[in-house]
């Protein structure tokens, strides 16, 4: 079949208003156009109430298995951290407490990095006293390791309850990125369900408690452990927030 009616014009046809002629006009305009520029991150967890464990110091060994049956990828276990890390957030924009943070997380997977960054950014864990034990939950990771932006994240995470110095596990997951989709949330919420379940389940689980979190790090911290030589970030912190342990104040 001809192709000949997809042909242009012949150039001597098109009228010569097609191009406009260049005004050199500094005038400003009654309207001006703006290109629109955007980027929507969006960011979502859940947590559950507390689950109060006996025997803290060896039911912190057991954190990860209580991810067993859900995890996708391996089982990362992220410590609380140190004082010298007591600044570090993934902002960065903050370039002493964003290296601060890379100094902190550059060992842990792609998946954990981003676990993190989505938890720290939303406030449902604090690594100033909580112990992070995460795995990939649903969804897939990118050619670079990377969750998408759909993929579920998260484990449980463990702190010392100030009060009685048991430890407190709660379940927690989270998501997000460039974009969201309207099943995630049903999916995060059966996840979490399902690390509570596995945590209830915990040979050393004394039973659901709503124990508030330990206020977040107000000032440097810096008391040192006596029992594992763990500098708290934690300046608030009662027991060491890595052993457990009383710490002694000088
Ligand atoms: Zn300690």
């Amino acid at each position: 079949m001809p192709l000949d009616f997809l042909k242009r014009k012949n150039a001597a046809e098109t009228p010569a208003t097609a191009t406009p002629a260049p005004t050199g006009s500094a005038v400003m305009p009654e309207e001006v156009v703006a290109q629109e520029f955007q980027l929507k991150l969006y960011y979502a967890g859940k947590t559950s109430e507390g689950v109060r464990m006996r025997a803290g110091q060896q039911a912190m060994s057991d954190l990860p298995s209580m991810l067993v049956g859900l995890a996708k990828s391996e089982i990362e276990v992220v410590e609380p951290l140190a004082i010298e890390f007591s600044q570090a957030t993934p902002t960065i924009s903050r370039p002493s407490e964003a290296m601060q943070w890379l100094n902190a997380h550059h060992v842990h997977s792609p998946i954990t990095r981003h676990a993190l960054v989505v938890l720290e950014s939303i406030d449902a864990i604090d690594l100033a006293f909580d112990t992070f034990v995460c795995s990939l939950l649903d969804g897939e990771v990118d050619t670079s390791g990377y969750p998408e932006y759909n993929a579920v994240l998260g484990g449980v995470a463990a702190h010392w309850d100030e009060a009685t110095g048991d430890m407190i596990v709660r379940a927690v997951v989270g998501w997000g990125g460039r974009g969201v989709r309207g099943d995630t949330d049903r999916i995060g919420a059966k996840l979490l369900a399902g690390i509570l379940s596995n945590v209830l389940a915990n040979q050393y689980a004394m039973g659901l408690t709503a124990v508030e979190r330990p206020m977040p790090a107000a000032g440097r911290g810096g008391l040192v452990c006596a029992h594992c030589g763990f500098a708290s970030a934690h300046e608030r912190a009662f027991y060491c927030p890595k052993c457990g342990m009383r710490l002694l104040r000088g």
